[in-house]
């Protein structure tokens, strides 16, 4: 294998051991985070082992978040963190999947590059990884690469993410890589006391594949002690000093906070010779988030409530509204299958500021959506539609305004004699289900001295990522704007509505784009922020 790249670039490797969930991408993005004090550019690199493509066709149920980019590549969650924690754009190729990886090196074989002999796991996947690892740093020029291996230690899945990154310390020596293992310090309620023996053997586990950590992270509820720290040193073959607690928080932007005071920094220093910290803004919008000043409650209308995490970017687009309007957000998670009438819709908003209808699919729990959208409507309570929720506010403004009965969706009843929301043209002939929808990035053209024009600052022209199948029937768009509803932003054709809103309503705005996804702790979305402002009153 051709060896590659800059002999200044540095790799940090993250694996995770004992269980899933522990936040590894969060632990990657924070050191990450931490690395950008120093100027320098930071890439994420994220290894899944799962045979998909991509994650688009799963259910958010079962995998949490669908994250969209830019350039319309649909990724998993941790990408979020990524984008929010370097201030980087991410990009699809950034994201290894074993379905990308065997995809590719199939087509290589049959294209005859291995003309002649037998193609193999090892050298040959584990090559093509890492031939991708130093594509991605070159063509991005990374100054620094973070490899996260999808999994915990010991997933048969993983394991030639895990062969390549064992390699990788040969290809670009010693002293421009180190090895971060994330592992889990549990304090069983009988006996009360910190626990080393799980991490004990998941880095006996990456040992057995030639990985010997340089920094252990111990997911813990509480710091971890000197006493655990000094065992872990002992029975893992690490300095104290680099076992790092992996504090439970409220809030993950605490945790280059805790990373840092935890002495992760000079770790970073001695290994990798990288100044890194916790930058001053950064501390300061974690601080507020600390200290709200006022309270608002918003409801999350959706049916996939059972997993937090499929809500992921816009429970993390509120706390980016928190941090900067020094407000306390209560999220209530709300299952609408079972509103049937306006009572129903007005119990269960009971004590809510205001409210966001995600986006989703499918038919469950639409009636309900709907209910609770007319009731925001006809009783000034805020209102923020995303995707599916600008389509069903569209599809009450038909039925309950327009006085077009039976107006819906297609995709929830194709033979509406008023289909108000139907299938984009573009989308007619489709029929695979994998990356098909329309993604990514598209530019909406602003109509000026509307509230949503406002709220971007004015611009006119602005870009959000979108994931949808279904858009506004053009058909419909003169009885909509005839009874007053206002299409605050178009495609530059001027085909497809992209923001709606309601003039003198308090807040009732709707879009078809995700723009949860650009969110930043450091520049919230525009309309998450309209909608706290005005719940806030
Ligand atoms: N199901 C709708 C569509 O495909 C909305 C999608 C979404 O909310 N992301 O257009």
């Amino acid at each position: 294998m051709r060896k590659k790249g800059s002999s200044k670039r540095k790799y940090i490797v993250v694996t995770g051991g004992v269980l899933s969930g522990l936040g590894k991408g969060v632990a990657a993005a924070s050191i990450g985070n931490l690395i950008t004090k120093a100027g320098l550019r930071v890439i994420p690199i994220k290894c899944d082992g799962y045979l998909n493509v991509d994650p688009g066709t799963m259910n958010p149920i079962v995998h949490g978040e669908v994250f969209v980019l830019d350039d319309g590549g649909e990724v998993d969650m941790d990408f979020g963190h990524y984008e929010r924690f370097l201030g980087v754009i991410c990009k699809f190729y950034w994201n290894l999947t074993m379905g990308k990886v065997y995809e590719a090196v199939i087509q290589k074989e049959r294209r005859g590059d291995y003309l002649g002999r037998n193609v193999q796991l090892i050298p040959d996947v584990t090559d093509y990884i890492k031939e991708w690892f130093f594509r991605v740093a070159d063509n991005e020029k990374a100054d620094v690469l973070v490899i996260e291996v999808g999994g915990t230690i010991g997933d048969i899945e993983n394991e030639l993410y895990v062969e390549a990154c064992r390699q990788l310390r040969n290809d670009v020596g010693k002293d421009n890589i180190i090895y971060i293992h994330l592992s889990y310090v549990p304090i069983p309620t009988n006996v009360n006391e910190q626990k080393s023996k799980p991490t004990q053997q998941s880095v006996a586990l990456l040992r057995e594949r030639g990985i010997q950590p340089d920094i252990i992270i111990g997911r813990c509820s509480e710091y971890l002690d000197d006493k655990i720290k000094k065992k872990i040193s002992i029975f893992c073959n690490i300095e104290e000093k680099a076992v790092i607690t992996g504090l439970d928080v409220d809030n993950v932007y605490k945790i280059p906070v805790v990373f840092s005071e935890e002495g992760i920094n000079q770790i970073i220093k001695e290994k990798l010779g990288i100044s890194s910290g916790v930058k001053p803004e950064w501390k300061k919008l974690v601080d507020n988030l600390a200290n709200p000043e006022k309270e608002v409650t918003i409801a999350i209308c959706g049916k996939y409530t059972k997993l937090e995490d499929s809500y992921a970017s816009i429970l993390e687009a509120l706390k980016h509204c928190s941090a900067n309007l020094r407000a306390r957000i209560n999220v209530k998670m709300v299952e609408t299958t079972n509103v049937k009438n306006q009572e129903d819709a007005k119990k269960l908003l009971k004590g809510i500021d205001g409210i966001i209808v995600p986006g989703g699919f499918g038919i469950r729990g639409t009636e309900g959506k709907i209910q609770v959208i007319q009731y925001c409507r006809e009783n000034n309570i805020p209102f923020l539609g995303l995707c599916y929720g600008l389509q069903l506010a569209v599809v009450e403004f038909a039925r309950n305004v327009c006085g077009l009965q039976d107006a819906n969706t297609t995709e929830v009843n194709p033979k509406t004699k008023h289909p108000v929301i139907d299938i984009l043209p573009e989308q007619k002939k489709i029929t695979d289900k994998g990356g098909t929808m329309r993604l990514g990035a598209y530019p909406t053209v602003m109509k000026e001295k509307t509230l949503i024009w406002e709220l971007y600052d004015k611009q006119k022209e602005v870009s959000e990522r979108h994931r949808h199948r279904y858009e506004v029937n053009p058909d419909y768009h003169k009885v909509l704007l005839e009874k007053g509803m206002v299409f605050s932003g178009m495609s530059p054709d001027r085909k497809l509505v992209e923001f709606i809103e309601l003039p003198k309503h308090k807040y009732f705005v709707g879009t078809q784009a995700h723009p949860e996804l650009k969110s930043r702790l450091e520049k919230p979305g525009p309309l998450f922020y309209g909608l706290v402002r005005a719940c806030l009153g």
